[in-house]
């Protein structure tokens, strides 16, 4: 039965959707603060990239102790403790201020899941399936029994829909905690497909909506459910590929988001600055030209209704010379639109020409109150004149002397100052409103607007109570607004300007995009050149590995185990491991050679040891019955059956004797006791001994020697043991009818014996082995099945340790050979030392 889903959901841990999570938040709130775009983040605004940066540092601490499993457990809580700060944090302003119950209950859930996992009783398991079908439980209620609330998650904002959506939620919440539980993959994997494709539309949903942190979470939550759908284990990375894929997507992709990240915040830095200063000249060049016309308007009307030749025709009642007045202030001023003189009733006693508007003006409100006042020039509220054209009208009382008074009126078109193209308007949304009531006298480019000034439903009159300033604000869809304001002084103008900071920091927020693609990018390089670099070092690595487990197998053809190309570090370990591998199959074969060495040596010892043995037992039967018969041998059988037993004993004294030689030899007990003697009659003697022994070769063993003895200090018996295993060696090897040859000649250094026959010869490739112990020529088993190979071994240590040398001379087999000995007068003798 498959059943990858249960085994992974039993192992999936939420520290990697934590991870995943706060990298894609974090992101977002570092490259692209400002497309955050809902009035949801509002309180995060102001610190949104402080709090991204601990976002990304906590969940890359937390992912870097993931992929170094090996680390100090402290990094982990690190991260985690940073990562649950900022998840803190995020929760807060963003679920519980604003409300949203999805929100309150998932970061808690995670947090939660998350702590859970690092206690004792949940060590080794991942709680990723219980978290996600807790996850879909709570939305799924909520969904279910309030849909309206929740139409923004779907793509199709019916609210039945939405409605069914929560019970969809429910259900496979229901089936994925069910199937877990009862270890049943079946259902876990429907659910997890379900629940998928429902996050998957949220996802969308949320997309759709520009709610940017919201398709984060859950576009990570669908991309858990795929995953653990779709994985048969939890992967547990591994190898030369992955360990150098972990290191160079850290290292490319950490730095790229770290410098990209100070780069961002300083240019966005460096913007706002430039903003605000230049937001804050747009509102002082704009206050500047409306004090001017202000107080032009307020200075031209004074000195009007102040100028002695109007008084005195306002006095003489002379209309004609009044309207000439007006008119005067309504053409030549290139100020006002329009000029009345009202009298004290508030009728109109004359007009300008371009208007023509009369009546009365007393239920005017600027009308009542320039009657109230002083002499002072007082500035109304916009309002609409009776024929609809939004105007502000300068008021100045006419002073006629005895208590008689009249108003001089100018009005100055709204759409007029609109018109006037200021340096604010050109690059700003610009509002001038009046204090009093808050209505519209100018916006941007249009000034017949008499509206309630908007970014009052944004700001409170009071933060803009101050003569000039700045502040933030939102609008109406969330965006964030600067805002810059100043008081025009004298009037109860004050001017607006505000600048959307999204638009604003659009080229900062490019930037930012551009840093996350080029990490993503880099990440992507260091995937593709792990891989690439990685195959070829894994590839090589796992040669290695075979080779080491075909170690102590014979070698292929070429002797080469692993091929080292190229020239780095894995390269020398090849050769270095070929040369090893060669070492061993070298110390192998001398071992498997010396074994059967020994071997034959074995059998070869017994047969030997058994040939004297066998007419030696047989002998002393005859012997011992012949006695018990009481029968006598006669004197001459008699002596030849005792030599034969002694030749038989003698031999096997002499076997024996060279086995413990070489014994002796092996273990360094080989000594020599020199003292003065007479190499010459030694000879002489070992030559007639064997002589007497073999009478077949009778005249064909001749020995030379000088006249004079050769006395030297040397080790008698030892030399005896030399000359007769080189004489004994030579009849041996070389039919009865050849002759031997033994010469002992004096030379100026020492002295030389020279042994030669004409015999088997021995093989040109045998003749650096021959003085080995056990070893004998191939030639020479078959022509005397006898022998042990130790003589010689023994004659060379003989010779050696009297400073000598031994030496053989062969043409090659059939062709006799020459063993030649040079020995020192007076023996080193350093064995005995
Ligand atoms: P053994 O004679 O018992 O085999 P030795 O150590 O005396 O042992 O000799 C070693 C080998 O040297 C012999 O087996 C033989 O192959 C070779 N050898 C020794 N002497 C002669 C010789 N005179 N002619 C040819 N081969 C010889």
């Amino acid at each position: 039965m498959y059943s990858a889903p249960v085994g992974i959901l039993e192992r999936a841990r939420v520290e990697w959707f934590a991870a995943a999570f706060g990298l894609v938040v974090g992101t977002t709130m570092v490259f692209v603060p400002y497309e955050f775009g809902a009035a949801l983040f509002q309180h995060i605004y102001p610190h949104v990239r402080p709090l991204g940066s601990l976002f990304l540092v906590g969940s890359a601490t937390m992912l870097v102790a993931m992929l170094y499993p090996g680390w100090n457990a402290f990094v982990g809580w690190v991260g985690r403790a940073l990562f649950v700060g900022a998840v803190a944090f995020y929760w807060w302003s963003t679920a519980v201020l604003n409300s949203s119950l999805t929100g309150s209950i998932l970061y808690p859930l995670m947090v939660g899941a998350l702590l859970l996992e690092r206690t004792a009783r949940f060590q080794g398991r991942g709680l990723l399936g219980v978290f996600i079908a807790c996850v879909a439980l709570s939305f799924g209620g909520l969904m279910a029994l309030n849909p309206q609330t929740y139409q923004r998650f779907s793509l199709l904002e019916s609210v039945p829909l939405v409605r069914w959506m929560g019970v969809l939620f429910l259900a496979m919440g229901a089936l994925l905690a069910v199937g877990a539980w009862r270890q049943r993959p079946g259902a876990c994997r429907l659910a997890l497909g379900g629940l998928g494709v429902l996050f998957v539309n949220m996802t969308f949903a949320l997309g759709a909506r520009a709610s940017w942190a919201g398709m984060g979470v859950y576009a990570v939550l669908a991309v858990s459910c795929l995953v653990l759908l779709l994985l048969r284990r939890v992967p547990a990375p591994a190898g030369v590929r992955w360990r150098l894929f972990r290191g160079m997507a850290l290292a490319s992709v950490l730095p790229i988001l770290g410098l990209g990240a100070v780069t961002s915040t300083l240019a966005q830095s460096a913007l706002e600055v430039e903003l605000r200063e230049k937001a804050r000249q747009a509102v002082a060049a704009e206050t500047a030209w409306l004090d001017q016309t202000a107080t032009v308007a307020s200075s031209m009307l004074r000195a009007q209704s102040r100028d002695a030749a109007f008084v005195a025709a306002a006095r003489a009642g002379n209309r004609e010379g009044l309207r000439e007045r007006v008119d005067l202030l309504e053409n030549d001023s290139g100020l006002f639109d329009a000029a009345w003189v009202l009298d004290a009733t508030g009728e109109t006693l004359v007009a300008s020409s371009r208007l023509k508007r009369s009546g009365n003006f007393s239920d005017r409100e600027y009308f009542q109150q320039a009657l109230k006042g002083g002499d002072e020039v007082l500035l109304s509220r916009p309002f609409l004149t009776r024929a609809g054209l939004p105007f502000v009208v300068f008021t100045a009382p006419v002073d006629l002397g005895g208590g008689g008074r009249l108003i001089l009126v100018a009005g100055l078109s709204l759409q007029r100052l609109g018109l006037h193209p200021t340096l604010a308007s050109r690059s700003y949304h610009v509002e001038l409103f009046d204090r009093r009531d808050g209505s519209l006298l100018r916006e941007t480019n249009r000034g017949d607007v008499l509206t309630r000034a908007p970014v009052l439903g944004l700001l409170s009159p009071e933060s803009l109570a101050a003569p000039e300033g700045m502040a933030e604000a939102f609008d109406a869809r969330g965006r964030r607004l600067m805002v810059a304001h100043a008081q025009v002084t004298d009037t109860p103008w004050t001017v607006v300007v505000t600048a959307r900071l999204r638009e604003a920091f659009a080229p900062v927020t490019r930037m930012g995009a551009w840093v996350v693609v080029i990490a993503a990018l880099a990440g992507a390089i260091a995937l593709v050149l792990s891989q690439w670099v990685g195959r070829d070092v894994a590839q090589r690595l796992e040669a290695l590995r075979d080779g080491f487990a075909s170690l102590g197998t014979p070698a292929l053809e070429g002797g080469q185990r692993v091929q080292a190309r190229g020239d780095d570090e894995v390269t020398q370990l090849a050769s270095g491991f070929n040369d090893m591998a060669a070492r061993i199959d070298r110390t192998q074969k001398e071992l498997r050679e010396a074994i059967a060495i020994r071997d034959q040596f074995l059998s070869m010892a017994s047969h030997e040891l058994r040939t004297p043995l066998t007419p030696l037992k047989a002998t002393l039967e005859l012997l011992i019955r012949q006695s018990e018969a009481g029968q006598e041998l006669n004197p001459e059988r008699k002596r030849a059956t005792f030599a034969r037993l002694n030749r038989q004993v003698d031999r096997l004294t002499r076997l024996i004797g060279d086995m413990l030689d070489v014994s002796r030899l092996q273990s360094g007990r080989f000594t020599l006791t020199v003292a003065p003697m007479d190499l010459g009659a030694l000879a002489h003697e070992v030559v007639e001994r064997i002589q007497s022994s073999r009478p077949e070769r009778q005249g064909l063993l001749s020995l030379e020697l000088p006249q004079a003895p050769l006395v030297g200090r040397w080790d008698e018996q030892r030399l005896d043991q030399l000359l007769t295993n080189l004489v004994e060696n030579a009849l041996r090897y070389s039919p009865p009818e050849t002759p031997v040859r033994i010469r002992v000649v004096e030379e100026p250094d020492g002295v030389r014996v020279d042994v030669e026959d004409r015999g088997i010869g021995i093989p040109r490739e045998s003749l650096s082995q021959l003085f080995t112990p056990f070893y004998r020529a191939h030639n020479a088993t078959e022509h005397y099945a006898g022998g042990l190979g130790l003589g010689l071994a023994i004659c060379r240590e003989i010779v050696e340790r009297h400073g000598g040398l031994i030496q053989v001379t062969s043409a090659g087999p059939g062709q006799g050979s020459c063993f030649t000995v040079r020995l020192p007068r007076a023996a080193v003798v350093e064995a005995a030392a």
